[in-house]
């Protein structure tokens, strides 16, 4: 007879074991493929940069461009100035970007490479631009990369010419491209000018047209991230992903900045509504009104099916929040929560949401760690959903519990990225798969003579 009784889960702190999160330079890499006319270019070897294209590449099902130093032995002892000064003067000449963003790498960070200098004494052909960000892979997760090549950006380009220019600056954080259409479109619902920066929509979603175009029409202009500093305001999405970035426009512009939580359910959708409602002044047209209601009615309806259910969600933390906030709302129990990326205030407001919802001594949640956790958590107490990127999908196997896929990535699914889980839109859309997903697992299941009676 098998041994169910609980065993210990032991503490590690020198060890990941299926880790649930990527390296640095991926999310530099996908901040910079969200700027128009640019080309990312990663400082190190190539294979390094190969696994950063392919990671992306199997999530959004797109050519995710870049180049490398191409680092062999010698630039590794000796360093790699001449390697990036002959890839900026090639890449200009050959490739012809606007703009060159270079991020480090486990191994140029390690032997030192003093990337600044090397990048300060590169002649730069007129009109052309190249930004830095450091991004040590050892350090955090894909979530670090990507806002600190943010701040590479805004470092290197921002400016204020004491002219507002009547935009809100919204940072929609790492979010995929339907999640930037989604929010857009509310945006523009709400008659709110904005600049989103980075913005993948139109680069890492682009329609088959026949037509290859090495830098698609999508990104944030260069024009527009210089012009940052001169926004009325900004709304800055995710606060693990989003705060340096939002506190760099204030120190250095002076631009102030409302942080809310990734829209992703109701009430968060709602902290999204009111803050484009104090920009433009003007009452949520009633398209918007309807699309809450339905999200309401939905959960209202489906909520026999969802109420008490234990689920364990696992991601980046901004995703896990808002997917931790919509459970909640659905009367879902969010028996563990992990993410990944090392934040300390991740796990702090996932335990508000706990107390609103007085689930605290139900539920646990840990930031900075890895599957292996979650998988010994969920042999000593299982969980009737899982939710999170493809990389659960071992556990869902072994423990046969229903999966439903989101975040980042997810390389065994299609579609995810062009779908947007933001937004009231989005959140039907979340719910609709959790409810399914929950039912599917119950027709299943039902005995063959209660079948009939389910129907
Ligand atoms: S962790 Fe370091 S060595 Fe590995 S792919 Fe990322 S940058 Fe390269």
């Amino acid at each position: 007879m098998l041994d169910m009784t609980p065993k210990e889960v032991k503490e590690r702190t020198a060890l990941n074991i299926n880790p649930c999160k990527a390296c640095q330079p991926v999310g530099a890499m996908y901040a910079a493929l969200g700027v128009n006319n640019c080309m990312p270019h990663s400082h190190g070897s190539q294979g390094c940069a190969s696994y950063h294209r392919m990671l992306l590449s199997r999530h959004f099902k797109e050519i995710a461009l870049a180049s490398s130093s191409s680092f062999t032995e010698g630039a590794s002892v000796f360093g790699g100035r001449s390697n990036v000064t002959t890839a900026v003067k090639n890449i200009f000449e050959m490739y012809n970007p606007e703009i060159i963003a270079i991020h480090s790498t486990c191994l140029s960070e390690t032997i030192g490479d003093d990337l600044y200098s090397y990048i300060a004494e590169i002649a730069i052909p007129e009109g052309k631009q190249v930004v830095y960000s450091s991004t040590p892979s050892y350090v955090g997760s894909h979530i670090y990369g990507f806002f600190n090549m943010m701040l590479g950006f805004m470092n290197c380009l921002t400016q204020k010419t004491g002219t507002p220019n009547g935009k809100t600056a919204i940072f929609p954080g790492w979010v995929n491209p339907a999640d930037i259409r989604e929010l857009k479109r509310l945006t523009k619902l709400m008659n709110v000018p904005a600049t989103f920066f980075p913005d993948q929509s139109g680069v890492m979603d682009t329609p088959m047209t026949g037509h290859y175009k090495m830098y698609p029409d999508g990104g944030t202009t260069v024009a527009e991230i210089k012009g940052l500093g001169d926004s009325e305001g900004l709304i800055a999405l995710g606060e693990i992903v989003s705060t340096e970035p939002a506190e760099l426009l204030r120190k250095k512009w002076k631009v102030p900045f409302t942080m809310l939580p990734l829209p992703v359910g109701i009430d968060f959708t709602d902290q999204f509504i009111m803050a484009l409602r104090n920009q433009s002044k003007m009452e949520v047209p009633s398209e918007i009104e309807t699309e809450r209601g339905q999200l309401v009615d939905l959960l209202i309806d489906s909520h026999q099916y969802t109420y008490k259910k234990k689920v364990a969600i696992f991601g980046d933390p901004d995703v896990v929040l808002g997917l931790t906030s919509l459970a909640l709302e659905m009367s879902m129990i969010p028996k563990y929560v992990i993410s990944g990326t090392p934040k300390e205030a991740f796990a702090d407001s996932v335990r508000a949401l706990f107390e609103k919802y007085n689930v605290a001594d139900q539920c646990t949640v840990k930031a900075g760690t890895d599957l292996f956790k979650l998988h010994q958590w969920i042999k000593n107490e299982p969980v009737d959903l899982l939710i999170g990127s493809s990389y659960g999908k071992q556990i869902a196997r072994a423990e046969d519990i229903p999966f439903v896929r989101a975040g980042f990535p997810v390389i065994d699914r299609y579609a995810g990225t062009i779908l947007p889980i933001v937004g009231y839109a989005g959140g039907i859309r979340m719910a609709e798969r959790i409810v399914n997903t929950l039912l599917d697992r119950f027709d299943r299941d039902v005995k063959d003579e209660d079948f009939e009676l389910v129907l």
